[in-house]
């Protein structure tokens, strides 16, 4: 059955959705419009106006139009128009064109809709506008990363410059340094001659000196290495008792001389550990150094090795009696260059760089260096290793 179509409900329809309508015929001349929220431009057309002077969006258009008039196109459509409307707004119209269902008289031919979507529009602008803001930021953020990795760049650059710059001038002082130290030894040996006693006491000056000057090159070397990421140490089995009880030998003369107690506490039955032996010994001296540096006459330092609460690992710690560490400036202790304003009270030599190369070389073999402190009562200083058959 044929359906009719009541244009006055269709009408009524299409106002009460805001909508404006226009019935064009085959000439496209306008021969009906309503237009009850005024999306059409001030004046309202009159019937026999040119479609295209109401609708300006369709110029150009003209072959679409007559392909919608003889059936060949379905509809034209021509979304988010943005135009002014009847009150001077600008708004944004979805503007439909389709054959007229209700033509008649022959005369009609197409109808077209106007809808109002300023909201999708206006919606759709900031959606563009929050688009382009975000591409810009992409773009700024894409140059900062480039800037920044040229930056990267030129630090990693001057690092290098300056770790071989470090390592060239420590290794240039070694050998000067080296026969300072012979000649030292030959002078209080006697070699060229028997030494009376304020004659030995300089050459041991001398010596001293030169030893401190050696521990600082070794020391610059380690930097360099740990800043190139090529601090290196060879892990073996080895008994881990033995380099500390060596180590503990080798500096007791120096505790004696500073009048300082010296003792030494080992589990019987150790587990071997796995360890670099030269750089196990640097660790324990580095330690037992500082120990004697910062303990005054008087007081005591003990060592002690035994199996730590982990299984797999064994735990030296050296306690000294001595001017210990004001808590505040505990969490910077073995970074780079700090020293404690106790070390002043003292008056012990150094440049803060001990720690920080231990900390390297516990952690390369492994194992974690941590501490406790109190001003005035003394320190422990405490480095784990690992076991050798510790999974
Ligand atoms: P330094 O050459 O100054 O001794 P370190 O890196 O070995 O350098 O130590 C860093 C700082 O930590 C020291 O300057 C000192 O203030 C503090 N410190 C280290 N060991 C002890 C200790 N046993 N007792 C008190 N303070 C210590």
């Amino acid at each position: 059955m044929e359906q009719t179509l009541d244009l006055a409900a269709a009408a009524a329809l299409l106002a009460a959705q805001r909508m404006a309508w226009l019935v064009a015929d085959q000439r496209l001349q306008v021969q009906a419009v309503a237009d009850p929220s005024g999306l059409l431009s001030l004046p309202v057309p009159r019937s026999g106006e040119r479609l295209a002077d109401v609708l300006p969006e369709l110029v150009g258009s003209e072959p679409d139009l007559e392909a919608v008039r003889c059936g060949d196109l379905d509809r034209l459509e021509i979304d988010l128009i943005q135009r002014e409307d009847s009150r001077g707004r600008s708004v944004y119209v979805r503007l439909l064109v389709a054959p007229d269902p209700t033509a008649s008289t022959g005369e009609e031919a197409l109808f077209c809709i106007l809808e109002d979507i300023t909201e999708r529009g206006a919606t759709r602008q900031r959606l563009m506008q929050s688009r382009n803001e975000l591409l810009l930021a992409q773009r700024n953020l894409a140059i900062a990363v480039l800037d920044l990795q040229a930056a990267n760049a030129e630090l990693r650059r001057l690092t290098d410059l300056k770790s071989v710059f470090v390592s060239v001038a420590a290794h240039e002082l070694r050998t000067p340094l080296a026969v300072i130290i012979s000649y030292a030894d030959l002078l209080a040996a006697g070699i060229d001659g028997d030494l009376n006693g304020p004659q030995l006491h300089s050459v041991d000056a001398i010596r001293g000196g030169a030893d401190r000057l050696l521990r600082i090159t070794s020391n610059l070397l380690d930097l360099a290495r740990i800043e190139a990421g090529r601090l290196e140490v060879v892990l073996q089995v080895a008994d881990l008792g033995e380099l500390v009880a060596a180590t503990v030998e080798e500096l007791r003369g120096l505790f004696r001389q500073s009048g300082l107690t010296l003792t030494l506490a080992m589990d019987p039955d150790l587990p071997l550990a796995l360890v670099d032996a030269l750089r196990t010994k640097e660790i324990v001296s580095n330690l037992l150094s500082n120990a004697q540096k910062y303990t005054p006459p008087g007081g005591s330092v003990s060592v002690s090795l035994a199996a730590a609460e982990d299984p797999g690992e064994l735990a030296l710690t050296v306690r000294d009696t001595g001017v210990g560490i004001a808590p505040e400036e505990q969490p910077a202790i073995g970074s780079w260059m700090f020293r404690a304003s106790s070390s002043a009270q003292i008056n012990a030599q150094g440049a803060g760089l001990g720690l920080y190369i231990t900390r390297s070389l516990v952690e390369l073999h492994g194992g974690r260096l941590w501490f406790e402190s109190a001003p005035g009562v003394g320190s422990a200083f405490h480095v784990t290793f690992l076991a050798a058959d510790g999974d």
